[in-house]
């Protein structure tokens, strides 16, 4: 059954905080201040104007309200209720439109496969049991030529202390256990799925942090803690 993919512990976890979730200075500042450079980074390779695009693991909607503001038409899903509905009562103080749907993404691909342009799928596959049943999902949903992005946080000692014990213990920008170490995932195994669901993989791309200026950003050829893939789905 695709519906065992869920771990409820972390559905539980990303509940508890949702009322935060557009509180630029909550839990959430992290996701709030690499959201414009995702969000451009998408928006360069695949002009997102005008696009059908679905953002798997949505929470709040952050990313699925940037897509939207810069035109395209979107779906966002998530298994947790609390972040939907955060994500929906901020749609009438963002008077955009999205749809929102409490759905796995292996349960979404079944009913509407070849549906969509664009599909994202960001900081999300870390909290997943079989991570590699949900990219195969998202390259199910995925048209024919469509462009597919995921981003995680790579396993190796250094993201261990960058993401892990910095990020939650020293400077306490996310709650302690937010991210388990053997969930994180390296680009080798995500490309690995990728391909493995018939995706190429085009460009990988880091983002990193630094602790002094407190600034996030995009860096070309660092992939060793956050990153970034953009995969395509062939016409
Ligand atoms: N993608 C968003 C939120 C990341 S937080 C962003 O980057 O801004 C991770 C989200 O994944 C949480 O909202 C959590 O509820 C969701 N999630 C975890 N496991 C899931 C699953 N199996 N199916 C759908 N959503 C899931």
């Amino acid at each position: 059954m695709t519906s065992t993919n869920v771990d409820p512990e972390e559905i539980a976890k990303f509940e508890a905080l949702a009322s935060r979730w557009w509180d630029a200075n909550s839990e959430f500042k992290p996701l709030h201040e690499i959201n414009p450079l995702r969000a451009g980074w998408i928006d360069e390779y695949s002009p997102i104007r005008g696009k059908a695009l679905i953002d798997v693991g949505c929470g709040g909607g952050l990313l699925s309200e940037a897509m939207a503001s810069r035109g395209a038409t979107v779906t966002g899903i998530d298994m947790g209720e609390a972040p939907l509905s955060v994500a929906r009562i901020h749609l009438l103080e963002s008077q955009l439109d999205v749809e929102y749907l409490q759905s796995t993404a292996e349960a979404l691909a079944s009913e509407r496969p070849e549906t969509y342009d664009v599909v994202t799928c960001l900081e999300m596959l870390e909290h997943v049991p079989d991570p590699s049943a949900v990219i195969q999902a998202c390259a199910d949903m995925a048209k024919p030529g469509a462009d597919l992005y995921f981003s995680t946080i790579n396993r190796n000692p250094k993201a261990w202390l960058f993401a892990i014990v910095g990020a939650e213990y020293v400077l306490q920008l996310l709650p302690k256990g937010t991210h388990e170490y053997e969930k994180l995932i390296k680009p080798s195994e995500l490309a690995r799925w990728a391909r493995a669901a018939g995706l190429q993989v085009e460009e990988m791309i880091g983002l990193t942090y630094n602790p002094l200026t407190k600034r996030y950003k995009l860096v070309e050829g660092d992939v060793s803690v956050n990153y970034m893939i953009k995969a395509s789905k062939s016409a």
